[in-house]
């Protein structure tokens, strides 16, 4: 069904889409029917039943996925927190051990460091550019190895290079959450790794109008995942498969925007007078400049900064701007503003923000589509 298409652009549009067309329907329809007629089959995991993720609506997104980030193989889930806690609990069992960057996304973070213990799992946060202590940290139950393509808020680039060779070497499955990069920007696959999460709620949907999540990857482990959801239950309703189908289809033309817009944005910040610091890996003197260089397409939508004038300056900032929504989350078309002390980062105490370089200060934004100017004009009205 799927044709090799070389261009992410044309992948976009074209992979996974049901050929024939459905009835000529040339945008795909939505298969609202929990159940499908027996054909059949011998294995309860192959009825067709919209829990177990295989309705049309899923088939074609999981081509269409698995073909954006050139992996064998995708499957969408509920969130993607319902993408990350599945995977993990498919590959870690009572007396298993995981190797975690340390700064993941808040709900990963708890997953690991409040769940893991009551189900027998153990854990240890590692720097995500120190391979050497990764090293120290392995013990013979180690099971895999999970870092982020970008952390949030400080878009720092772990030497993702090393955790592939590190995985290999070890026998450890290799798993990056790809959301902040996204398939534009970076393709997990095609550098060795084992499996790339999504919380598609964010650049892969673009509209922020569902949560929606996925994991794409080598077939034989996406099989393995696929089957524990059919268990726990976490596939995406048919109405928010039509949706995410809609919206990945701009994914290039929007994230290609976005990488613009952010460095031009990151690159005013850096030269005013009233900003302390800026954090966007597209800039010289951003530690992880050299790995993204080599590793991405575009250094992605998000950037965050810091006032001088600490906290109050960053309320009265947050005040002032008139485009950006102040709202957590991202990715989407209109650009979102948050303080990650009071939203994303909220559950760790300020001694654990400031061990991380987190200060109370710092303000995140996801730049959206609008016109890059527009998004300035704003930014300086507010620091005058
Ligand atoms: C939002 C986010 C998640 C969680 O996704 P949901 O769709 O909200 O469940 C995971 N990882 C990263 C990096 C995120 O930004």
């Amino acid at each position: 069904m799927t044709k090799q298409y070389k261009s992410i652009q044309t992948k976009l549009i074209h992979a996974g889409e049901p050929r024939p067309l459905i009835q000529g329907a040339v945008s795909m329809p939505i298969f609202q029917s929990s159940t499908f007629e027996y054909s059949g089959q011998d294995s309860y995991h192959d009825l067709r039943y919209i829990r177990l993720n295989n309705t049309p609506n899923h088939i074609a997104l999981h081509e269409k996925l698995a073909a954006l980030e050139n992996a064998e193989a995708a499957l969408v889930t509920a969130s993607g927190m319902g993408a990350i806690s599945t995977t993990l609990l498919t590959f870690l069992f009572p007396g298993d051990h995981l190797l975690a960057q340390e700064c993941l996304y808040g709900g990963t973070h708890e997953i690991i460091a409040k769940d893991f213990s009551a189900m027998g799992i153990s854990y240890n946060f590692v720097k995500g550019d120190d391979p050497d202590s990764w090293k120290r940290k392995l013990r013979p139950r180690t099971r895999a190895i999970y870092v982020e393509s970008m952390t949030n808020p400080l878009l720092q680039v772990a030497d993702l290079k090393a955790v592939v060779e590190f995985a290999k070497v070890n026998g450890l499955i290799s798993m990056i959450d790809n959301t902040f990069a996204s398939p534009v920007n970076f393709r997990p696959a095609e550098w060795g790794f084992d499996l790339s999460l999504h919380s598609c709620t964010k650049y892969l949907n673009g509209h922020s109008d569902i949560v929606a999540g996925a994991v794409i990857g080598r077939s034989d482990l996406i099989e393995d995942i696929r089957r524990k959801l059919n268990h726990f239950g976490a596939s995406l309703d048919p109405h928010a498969c039509f949706l995410l189908h809609r919206g990945v289809k701009t994914l290039s033309l929007r994230m290609k925007y976005q990488n613009e817009s952010a460095l031009e944005i990151a690159k005013y910040l850096e030269e005013h007078s009233s900003v302390e610091k800026v954090n966007y890996p597209g800039l010289e003197n951003h530690s992880g400049y050299q790995r993204a260089c080599e590793l991405f397409d575009g250094f992605g939508g998000m950037l965050s900064f810091e006032l001088k004038g600490g906290v109050k300056a960053a309320e009265r900032f947050m005040q002032k701007v008139t485009l950006p929504i102040v709202a957590p989350s991202l990715g989407g078309v209109e650009s979102l503003i948050t303080r990650p002390a009071t939203t994303s980062h909220s559950g760790m105490s300020p001694d654990e923000r400031e061990a991380l370089g987190i200060s109370d200060s710092l303000i995140r934004v996801s730049v959206g589509i609008e016109d890059t100017e527009d998004l300035i004009a704003d930014f300086d009205q507010a620091l005058k």
